[in-house]
């Protein structure tokens, strides 16, 4: 079969042996694989360097096979979403962290990977089954739509209710598109973020209130709202961070998705200015097989959508990888083709 994986940090397309499933996992045959800023990080080096691994984490397909134990959690036949954000592909589910509904922190998460292939083996409990109204096209709900969804369930749960103010920072991006929809939904008041009148316009459009340039959203917000109750922040540019950090009223919530590539330094804050201002910080990715499934109730009730302005085979990802770090698309991309 064909696969796209890094060799010794280089990206390659090559023909390698289907895998067999092991115990409790599930063979899949990949209808659709979404394209996500983690998987260009990776293609790029911006973390690590000479690693050899597969790529890609977010997509649907349908079973084909089972190991030993893994009747007990999906049928062969089933059409199943995959990806928890990357993460969390096998996690205990019984440790301090899994309790907790974090399973990204699990000492004995595994992840998913190498869904930019016709086949793959994952462990079979993390599937989840697809209603027909959620086309192949819906691949990005996996990794995007899922840790959009998950970052905006960080708002009540530390204390912005709805009808507060949150900013989204890079608002029309692969995550970011999902989490006006679902902020929106959930009732919150949101100023979107993004560069450029097409992406603003795109960004309206989702359910925004105010779509703003990041170098007018700090003056914008602190005249109009007194500052955002929280900013999520969505970009993958240290300026994204700086601009959510500075749209906040005082004690409001930052809550980082976007992972800047390092050498782009670090994010400051003066401690005079942390006393003053009062932030609470934190980080949120991924979320849980519960998390997927409310998810996916929403997108088959046409409540959230997934903007999929680009697609291509596989062949064409080193060309997708080059127009993601651009910004030249919209939303999301999606492989539809993995066979050639
Ligand atoms: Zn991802
Ligand atoms: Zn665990």
């Amino acid at each position: 079969m064909k696969a796209a994986r890094l060799e010794d940090g280089a990206f390659q397309i090559k023909d390698v042996p289907a895998p067999v499933p092991g115990e409790e996992e599930a063979l899949v045959r990949i209808s659709a694989a979404g394209v996500c800023h983690s998987d260009l990080h990776m293609v790029k080096a911006h973390f690590t360097t000479g690693r050899s691994s597969g790529l890609g984490h977010e997509a649907i397909a349908v079973v084909e096979a089972l190991g030993p134990g893994a009747e007990r959690f999906t049928q062969v036949g089933d059409r199943v979403i995959l990806g928890l954000g990357g993460m969390g592909g096998y996690w205990c589910g019984a440790c301090e962290y899994c309790l907790r509904g974090e399973p990204r922190h699990c000492a004995e998460a595994k992840q998913i990977l190498g869904t930019f292939a016709e086949h793959i083996c994952v462990w079979a409990k993390s599937l989840v089954k697809l209603p027909d109204e959620i086309g192949d096209r819906e691949a990005p709900l996996a990794c995007g739509g899922l840790t959009a969804f998950g970052a905006v369930k960080k708002l009540s749960k530390h204390g912005v209710p709805p009808g507060r103010s949150v900013a989204v920072i890079g608002a029309a991006g692969g995550l970011g598109h999902y989490a006006v929809q679902i902020a929106s939904l959930f009732g919150y008041r949101v100023v979107g973020v993004d560069i450029g009148a097409e992406r603003l316009e795109f960004v309206r459009s989702l359910g925004a209130e105010l779509a703003l340039e990041p170098d007018e959203a700090v003056d914008v917000v602190q005249r109009d709202f007194g500052g955002v109750d929280a900013a999520l922040v969505f970009s993958a540019r240290l300026a994204g961070f700086k601009t959510g950090l500075q749209m906040l009223r005082r004690g409001g919530l930052f809550v980082a998705v976007g992972l800047p590539p390092r050498s782009e330094g670090n994010l400051e804050l003066n401690p005079l200015e942390f006393f003053l201002r009062d932030p609470t910080l934190m980080y949120s990715a991924v979320g849980t097989v519960g998390d997927m499934r409310e998810l996916v109730e929403l997108a088959a009730a046409g409540r959230v959508k997934s903007h999929v302005s680009r697609v291509g085979a596989l062949s064409e990802l080193p060309t997708i990888f080059d127009e993601l770090e651009a910004a030249s698309y919209l939303g999301r991309a999606v492989v539809t083709d993995l066979s050639r």
